[in-house]
């Protein structure tokens, strides 16, 4: 623990990814840097006055980060997260960035905030982008205002909901963004400013492993279910990432009703903002065709959000009802009570 004469304290959690890069003997960057290193890379952090511990958690690209790797991680931090530290940090790739962070927002249900950054250029780059999200992200962890609101992720000094952000781009520093709503805050001369809050947090009662499942499928024009026919006896659970408001062709209606009655199907939208509809279409492959024949709608969950969650509730041996309730709440289009778990499990929510 650094800068002991203060009272303000955070725990830093390092995965690796691009903000942990440094040129790489075989060709390219790789993850190489450790936590300290990377504390060590921040201007001006002494003047923050804040204490800073460090775990040296994972060292690797986002791409490979497995679902237990982040359960693990959620274990460590609730296992680190004592009352006196006001925040996590977690430093890690950003291509999975928009799965991980609602993964742990699913599984943290103490009051501190997780707040995930990362990094779009290396530190070998002019303009590196990880020391000032790392400076961001610290400065929104152990800020009152970020209390109760469970994981959040900071890059551009943007402050952006765990459920709601999505990676858009694949080399602007600007790539996260949350199409539904928009950032929660933004960090403002070192200090955030929450704008918008979340309704409720939502947490889930078990954590996945790795042998659990859940496909996406995405649909394209004249989609014929070739793939869908392949996929369909080797998972537990599919999320259809459906053409508009949720569309598919006619001739995957069949199949799709077929499958859903075997395991879940979740129908998401492939467009990458919005909700899906439930009873605007009645065409063949419709939405209220889809949902008739026993998918689920995702709402404003997008399509890798929806396998995360999907992921969690087969976890906890969620039946359809259950399953249901659970996209309806977190989708956004039912009433928070039908979240089947207490939503705020804090009492400081
Ligand atoms: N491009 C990625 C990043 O920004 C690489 C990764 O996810 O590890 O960190």
């Amino acid at each position: 623990m650094s800068s002991a004469a203060t009272d303000r304290r955070v725990i830093i959690f390092a995965l690796g990814g691009t903000i942990a890069m440094s040129a790489s003997p075989t060709g390219g960057v790789a993850p190489a840097l450790s936590a300290e290193q990377l504390i060590a890379a921040i201007p001006g952090l002494a003047d923050n006055d804040i204490a800073v511990e460090v775990v040296d958690f994972r060292q690797m690209p986002g791409a490979s980060l497995k679902i237990t790797d982040i359960t693990a991680l959620a274990d460590a931090i609730r296992q680190r997260l004592t009352e006196e530290i006001d925040g996590a940090v977690v430093t890690q790739g950003t291509d999975t960035i928009e799965e991980t962070a609602y993964l742990l927002d699913l599984l943290h249900t103490a009051p501190q905030p997780v707040v995930v950054t990362g990094a779009m250029r290396n530190p070998t780059l002019a303009g590196a982008d990880g020391p000032a999200n790392l400076l961001a992200a610290i400065q929104t962890a152990v800020h009152p205002r970020s209390r109760g609101q469970g994981c959040l992720v900071v890059l551009g000094d943007e402050i952006h909901a765990a459920r709601r952000v999505r990676k858009t781009h694949t080399t602007s520093p600007a790539t996260f963004q949350s199409p539904n709503g928009g950032p929660l805050g933004y960090i403002v001369e070192g200090r955030p400013r929450l704008l918008n809050q979340l309704p409720r947090r939502a947490a889930v009662p078990a954590a996945p492993g790795d042998d659990i499942r859940v496909a996406i499928i995405t649909m394209a024009l004249g989609d014929d279910g070739t793939t869908l026919q392949a996929v369909g006896d080797h998972v537990d659970g599919i999320v259809v990432a459906g053409l508009g408001a949720g569309h598919v062709p006619a001739q995957v209606v069949p199949l799709l009703e077929a499958l859903a009655d075997k395991i879940p199907v979740v129908l998401a939208s492939r467009t990458g903002g919005g909700s899906t509809l439930q009873t605007t279409y009645g065409f063949p492959g419709s939405e209220r065709d889809l949902i008739s024949r026993g998918l689920i709608p995702a709402g404003y969950l997008d399509p890798v959000k929806a396998r995360i969650l999907l992921l969690t509730l087969l976890a906890a041996n969620c039946d359809r009802s259950a399953i249901t309730a659970a996209f309806g709440a977190e989708g956004g289009y039912r009433d928070t009570e039908t979240w089947p778990w207490p939503t705020d499990p804090d009492k400081d929510n």
